[in-house]
């Protein structure tokens, strides 16, 4: 089995993150972990690589549409359709526009557990009830219930690989083979080797 130091996850500022500047704050938030940046590139998405990304989990739309259901009986709303796949179409949609509204940045990250530890960085997805401390609940405030009712995908600046599998399907969705570097810096002795031999001279 490969060592855990060798999982990559996919993560991508969307258009709000840009606008709003993010960049740096983002990308440190990632970095100061430990992790490693292995590939960066900035592009405006077109629909159909949107909507390809968002399709190359068989189980993403009945999640989505399941979870979107959920939000609106929690608001005490009727959901535009009780089947997920039709709610989740809609959502679709929705990413659509707002992940062609402008560049974004999509990164590759490299690192043990980086699948985990950047969905835990990046925190829930609506911005209303995710962590303190985590990117979304810092530094955003949107939630379903305006999302909804204005009919647009709920702006939470990021996107990142949900799993191990979505990240490995979604990484060379962004990114050819050799867009993606293998290279070395010096901390990874400091947080991977057995013994923390070459300190002392
Ligand atoms: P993530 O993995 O936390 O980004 O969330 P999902 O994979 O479930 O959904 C993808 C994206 O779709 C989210 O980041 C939101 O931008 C948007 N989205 C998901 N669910 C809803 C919803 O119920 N309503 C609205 N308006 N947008 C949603
Ligand atoms: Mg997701």
């Amino acid at each position: 089995m490969a060592h855990p130091k060798t999982e990559r996850t996919l993560v991508i500022v969307k258009p709000d993150g840009i606008q709003r500047a993010l960049i740096g704050e983002i990308m440190q938030r990632y970095e100061r972990t430990g992790l490693k940046l292995v590939a960066l590139k900035m592009l405006v998405p077109t629909e159909s690589m949107i909507e390809a990304h968002y399709l190359l989990d068989s189980n993403w739309k009945k999640n989505v549409g399941g979870k979107a259901i959920a939000s609106y009986m929690k608001k005490g709303e009727t959901p535009p359709s009780s089947d997920p796949i039709e709610v989740a179409n809609l959502v679709v949609a929705r990413l659509k526009k707002y992940m062609t509204s402008g560049p974004v940045i999509a990164m590759v990250w490299e690192g043990a557990h980086a699948v985990e530890l950047v969905r835990k960085i990046t925190g829930g997805t609506e911005p209303r009830s995710a962590g303190i401390g985590t990117i979304r609940g810092d530094f955003v405030l949107d939630s379903y219930q305006m999302a909804d009712s204005d009919d647009r995908a709920i702006r939470n600046l990021i996107h990142a690989s949900g799993t191990i599998p979505e990240a490995e399907m979604e990484i060379p969705h962004w990114f050819t083979h050799g867009e993606v570097v293998n290279y070395h810096v010096p901390h990874e002795a400091i947080l991977y080797d057995v013994d923390m031999k070459n300190i002392l001279g």
